[in-house]
């Protein structure tokens, strides 16, 4: 029932000694990275500054901001020659935030996903078909590499291209899937289109959802359709990625591994810790990471600490469903994007007016992004062959962007309804 039963039943009192013992370490790792030790200097602080876990507060805040102003290795805390691994968030190009990893960082973490997919009941009989982009994304790798350490057969489909995925899950029975929760219902069409039933043609028991949020109906949703069990996972790629936060079979919120990640939650407007139990911003020190460790980072994500213990026995708290960001970030088939990134893009583009209108649609499941651009004036009087030429290098160069394919509305100027205040950037009509 546990991969590693004294660490996943450990004391708290206990669990929190190590903590400390963790985040002081920490201090004196991170304070080798160039970043850290700038603040460090700033600030007056060193591993003795932190004598309780209720010191952090000492600390400023890491945000992802930081991360990217440092870019590409101000946060790293070894010698280069260290690092074994980079991988980055999803979606972005260009400056995307990267996270470097040493070979015992690489451990720790299939480590980490190895206990979190064999609490979920994965075991080395089943078949594993990881329908996650691999490559930089951390759904891919990450979840290979633990599921192998559990000795479970990997196919390593990567995401996309759905009649071979379904073909895949045929030919070799596949027992279990890791693959973003949109796309589990989008396949679900592709099922139908080929008359095929994934409860009675397919053999899959287990399902890990994750990458973005989806609400309990989604999952119940999917766990109908497919007549399998999904577990949500949670994690980012600051963090490693996958194996954060992941559900036992109770599937009553995620249990945070706190022997590796020191937890709080804060209110994002006041930045204080909100009371327990009660909604906030998730914020996450890393304990053991050596290649490059994070004080206090800001993961932007809502939610909450359940504080009952779980009847599973496991000590490790456990997090609610992710409820939202406290940023714009928009999270499309698992693809992280930032309205600014399109707005950039946009503005680069002659011809191109003063104001868009991202608009998000679910239909039979699968999820689309439209953009109202608003062209000048000059054009939009002009030939239709011209407009038609902008319209295609708007796609063109927001698909290099953003790595998904909008569709372009090019309209009149001044056409796009203003507001009094902020500009609304953003509809969102996905609905379960
Ligand atoms: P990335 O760094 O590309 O892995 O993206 C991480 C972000 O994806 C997180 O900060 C969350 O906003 C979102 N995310 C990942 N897993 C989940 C999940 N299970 N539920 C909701 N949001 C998630
Ligand atoms: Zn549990």
């Amino acid at each position: 029932m546990y991969w590693e039963k004294d660490v996943e039943t450990i004391d708290r009192k206990k669990l929190e000694e190590f903590q400390l013992v963790g985040l002081k370490n920490t201090l004196v790792k991170a304070g080798k990275s160039y970043y850290y030790d700038k603040i460090f200097k700033e600030k007056k602080i060193n591993a003795d500054s932190v004598k309780s876990l209720h010191d952090i507060q000492k600390i400023p805040f890491t945000t992802k901001d930081d991360l990217r102003e440092n870019w590409p290795y101000g946060f790293i805390a070894v010698s280069k020659d260290e690092l074994v691994r980079m991988h980055s968030s999803s979606g972005t190009t260009g400056r995307a935030t990267v996270v470097f990893h040493t070979a015992a960082d690489i451990a720790a973490w299939t480590d980490l996903l190895a206990r979190s997919v064999y609490m979920a009941g994965l075991r080395k009989s089943d078949v594993f078909q990881n329908m996650m982009t691999y490559g930089l994304f951390t759904g891919g790798l990450g979840f290979h590499y633990a599921v192998e350490k559990i000795g479970a057969l990997v196919i390593p489909a990567g995401a996309g291209n759905s009649k071979r995925q379904i073909q895949l899950m045929m030919d070799f029975a596949t027992t279990a899937v890791h693959v973003i929760p949109s796309y589990a219902l989008h396949l679900s069409t592709v099922f139908s289109d080929l008359h095929l039933d994934p409860r009675k043609d397919t053999k899959v028991r287990i399902a890990f959802v994750g990458a973005e949020p989806h609400t309990e109906k989604m999952r119940r949703k999917i766990e109908e359709i497919y007549g399998y069990k999904a577990f949500n996972s949670y994690g980012l790629s600051e963090m490693n990625g996958p194996g954060v936060a992941f559900e036992c079979p109770c599937q009553d919120g995620m249990h945070i591994w706190e022997d590796n990640f020191l937890v709080e939650i804060i209110n994002p407007r006041t930045l204080a810790p909100v009371a327990d139990g009660e909604e906030g911003e998730l914020v996450l020190t890393t304990l053991k990471r050596e290649g490059m460790p994070l004080l206090r980072y800001r993961t932007k994500d809502l939610t909450r600490i359940i504080p009952e213990p779980c009847s599973c026995g496991r000590t490790h708290r456990r997090i609610e469903r992710i409820k939202g960001r406290t940023d714009d970030m928009l999270i499309l088939k698992g693809v992280n994007i930032f309205p600014m990134q399109i707005e950039k893009k946009l503005m680069e583009i002659p011809g191109v007016g003063t104001n868009f209108l991202i608009i998000l649609e679910r239909k039979e499941f699968n999820d689309s992004m439209m953009v109202k651009v608003e062209v000048n004036r000059e054009l939009f009087s002009g030939e239709l062959k011209q407009l038609e030429a902008l319209r295609r290098k708007i796609v063109e160069e927001l698909k290099s962007e953003i790595l998904i394919t909008p569709q372009i509305d090019l309209v009149e100027p001044d056409s796009i309804p203003k507001g009094e205040g902020k500009a609304v950037r953003v509809i969102d009509n996905r609905k379960d």
